[in-house]
């Protein structure tokens, strides 16, 4: 051993210090044994580059061969896990143009009949000889043992008491047992060197975490589940870990550099306008309002994100927030992710704020009405004009619109407060842009609104660096909305003999035609075709309308008017009127093939009923083909809370992906998962803000190891919301 002190010249033999995962970023792997270009090439289009990412390519499961079961001694109706030698393969078409696989497979002390419905592929993908492991229930078939469309897992022949398995990836041709041949060579390179481990010992001491060295090995090759488990933990944190730090890092920083509006709230605006409801605010409403106005009073920017079920009350709380504004001389602006939501924000908020009048300073008289104008693509080009003009010279003190707020031409005079609504549906950049456009140095305050209940970890990955308010209070005097799924022709017939009843009673009725996702344009067809059968047929002499997106925004608006008016009775429509649109006496609403939409949507659809003093119900139409489908819609008939229907719908969908607008259902978190790991994201941010609050020596290191962790593109990500 060496005892030298000057780490530049190491005495040859002293160790190394362990490579870090940049270490591991920059080792291409094509240095693996086995991996040559052409392997390289098709484990790029994987997304594989790196020996970091191999080590970081995790199993997807894995195969307890304690568990393993002899054919002979599986039993009819429980669960098994045998591993066999295929023997036979048989591909047959059958009835309505589908086709059956059969396979047998044997272990020596028993033959299992195998068959796969619909999986023609199984049988290229299988071949006499191939051993195999196979999940499933047992059943019994004319006296024979067999299993219906089991997990099939190729693992070559890997052995180890507990098996990974790998994702595969046909494209890239990937197999399990490939990945776990080069995985063992990294690791057993790595042994040398090891991979240093970045976080401080009094994190590990307090959490009972294993160094990652151990957990990178024990994910990859583990002796028990129990080593699985502990090595998950550890990584799953490491993974939520390096979001945090990055989000708690990003709030310090605008905390210290960025300098915010200094509001001046009189209450002269905001105190006629609250004299004029006609009803009191909520206790959540008031709550919130002191929350957004301290904020505002205040000279850091104001990032704030307003959550509440559909109908709590957000748009009044926003605009509270944008009066305040206008009270001390600046510019408001609320920005709605639809034309159909705009037009409805900009008729609700002109309705609320008639009679207001605010200083003039430009002309000889001492006040003038308060101005909110509208833009949007449907608004004239003459009117266009105007708006932009009075916008830039101030005279316009509450814009409202679509994203065609952020075009280049719209400039403010003296913009000091952003609305957003439906957060969810803007890009991250589009939010950057509207706030870019305050004069000066200065930035407006922000507040986002969704209706689109996050759940509380969730919200804290995403919105990590936002402050949160909450509305959890509905306003007094509604009554729940009751829902039905109508699974066949009987309960169909129920539904439309009580629209027609409501209708009859004066009450107004939605139909929401099924979603297709292939265009707008075959989504306007097939909503015509369904008005047009509704009205010539079950809803014949209502008067019926249609909406749907391929409509003129004139279209749109006048479709809206007649029903806002009561002249139209039933609105077929499509998901144009998802979001925002407010029609106190709709009491029904009909939602076809519903085991289509995910529950948000449907949550988020139902909310446009049950905004009044009456009674309302909600039919999902549909027999549903998957289970997730099925317990999409059961959540639904089951509960009207936003928080709680969002929690299962994390659970039913994993957890998605949390960054950017990548393609749905890929995942940027490897192993974290945020419903299971919630307990861990809420442990990551107190961690994350206790080492930057405290100047935590290892600080940098583990900043760049958040950085690798989490790629070029989601650090970006996370510093630009
Ligand atoms: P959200 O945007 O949260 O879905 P809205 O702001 O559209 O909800 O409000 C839904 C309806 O409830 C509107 O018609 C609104 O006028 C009404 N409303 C809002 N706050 C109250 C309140 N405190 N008491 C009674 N009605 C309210
Ligand atoms: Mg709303």
């Amino acid at each position: 051993m060496t005892t030298d002190s000057t780490p530049q010249t190491p005495a040859t033999g002293a160790p190394k210090p362990p490579l870090t995962l940049r270490d591991y970023e920059a080792m291409g792997i094509e240095m693996i044994k086995g991996i040559g270009p052409k392997r390289a090439t098709s484990l790029r289009k994987a997304d594989i580059h790196s020996v970091l990412d191999l080590l970081r390519y995790y199993p997807r499961r894995y195969i307890d061969r304690t568990k393993e079961a002899a054919i002979r001694d599986l039993r009819e109706g429980e669960e098994g896990m045998v591993l066999g030698k295929v023997t036979s393969v048989d591909l047959r078409r059958i009835r309505g143009n589908r086709t059956m696989v059969n396979v047998k497979v044997s272990d020596g002390t028993g033959t299992l009949a195998v068959t796969f419905f619909n999986q023609p592929w199984r049988a290229k993908q299988l071949y006499e000889g191939l051993p195999v492991v196979l999940f499933g229930k047992v059943e019994v078939y004319r006296n024979s043992l067999q299993m219906s469309s089991p997990i099939v897992d190729l693992i070559g022949d890997q052995t180890g008491k507990i098996v990974p398995v790998y994702p595969q990836s046909e494209k890239a041709k990937i197999a399990s047992a490939d990945v776990a041949r080069w995985v063992g060579e990294t690791l057993r390179r790595s042994v040398d060197r090891t991979i240093a481990d970045p976080l401080p010992d009094w994190v590990r001491r307090e959490q009972k975490f294993i160094g990652r060295h151990d957990a990178t090995f024990a994910i990859h090759q583990p002796e028990t589940m129990a080593d699985v488990a502990q090595a998950r933990r550890r990584l799953v944190f490491d993974e939520l870990f390096a979001i945090q730090l990055e989000l708690v890092q990003q709030q310090r920083i605008r905390q210290q550099t960025e300098v915010g509006v200094d509001h001046e709230a009189t209450g002269t605006l905001t105190g006629q306008m609250v004299d004029g409801l006609g009803f009191d605010l909520t206790g959540a409403q008031e709550r919130v309002i002191d929350e957004i106005i301290a904020d505002m009073h205040d000279n850091h920017p104001m990032h704030r994100l307003l959550q509440g079920d559909v109908g709590a009350g957000k748009t009044l709380v926003a605009l509270y927030g944008l009066l305040a504004a206008v009270e001390g001389g600046f510019q408001g602006a609320l920005m709605a992710p639809t034309e159909v939501l705009a037009e409805q924000h900009a008729i609700g908020v002109k309705k609320l704020l008639d009679g207001l009048t605010v200083e003039d300073k430009m002309s000889m008289f001492p006040t003038r009405p308060l101005k909110v104008e509208l833009l949007s693509n449907g608004v004239p080009t003459a009117d266009r004009k105007r708006i932009l003009a009075q916008t830039q010279s101030g005279e316009v003190d509450i814009l409202i619109g679509t994203h065609a707020l952020i075009y280049d031409s719209v400039q403010f005079f003296n913009l000091g407060m952003v609305v957003i609504d439906e957060q969810h549906r803007f890009g991250v950049e589009q939010r950057a842009v509207l706030r870019a456009k305050a004069q000066g140095d200065k930035e407006p305050d922000v507040l986002v609104m969704t209706a689109t209940p996050i759940p509380r970890t969730a919200a804290m990955t995403v919105y990590g660096d936002l402050d949160v308010s909450i509305l959890d209070e509905l306003p007094p005097g509604r009554t729940p909305i009751v829902t039905h799924h109508a699974a066949g022709e009987m309960e169909e017939h129920a539904m439309w003999e009580e629209v027609k009843a409501e209708v009859a009673a004066g009450r107004q009725a939605y139909v929401v035609c099924p979603l297709i996702d292939a265009s707008d344009k075959i989504e306007a067809r097939s909503a015509t075709e369904t008005h047009d059968e509704l009205t010539s047929g079950v809803l014949y002499g209502l008067k019926v309308a249609l909406l749907h997106g391929r409509m003129t925004s004139a279209e749109k608006e006048e479709v809206m008017a007649d029903f806002r008016d009561g002249k139209t009775e039933v609105l077929v429509a499509t998901t144009v009127i998802e979001v925002g649109v407010d029609v106190p006496n709709a009491t029904i609403m009909v939602i076809l093939d519903a085991g289509r939409f995910g529950i948000a949507q449907l949550h988020q659809l139902r909310g446009r009923v049950g905004r009044g003093q009456h009674a309302s119900s909600c039919w999902l139409v549909g027999e549903t083909t998957t289970t997730d489908g099925e317990a999409r819609i059961e959540a639904l008939v089951n509960s009207t809370d936003g928080f709680e229907l969002a929690e299962i719908d994390l659970e039913l969908r994993g957890e998605g992906t949390i960054m950017g607008d990548r393609q749905k259902g890929q995942n940027d978190l490897r192993l974290a998962n945020l419903a299971r790991d919630r307990d861990t994201v809420v442990l990551a941010r107190e961690v994350a803000v206790k080492m930057i609050d405290e100047a935590d020596p290892a600080l940098s290191l583990l900043l760049d190891d958040s950085a690798v962790i989490l790629g070029k593109e989601d650090t970006e990500y996370l510093r630009k919301s």
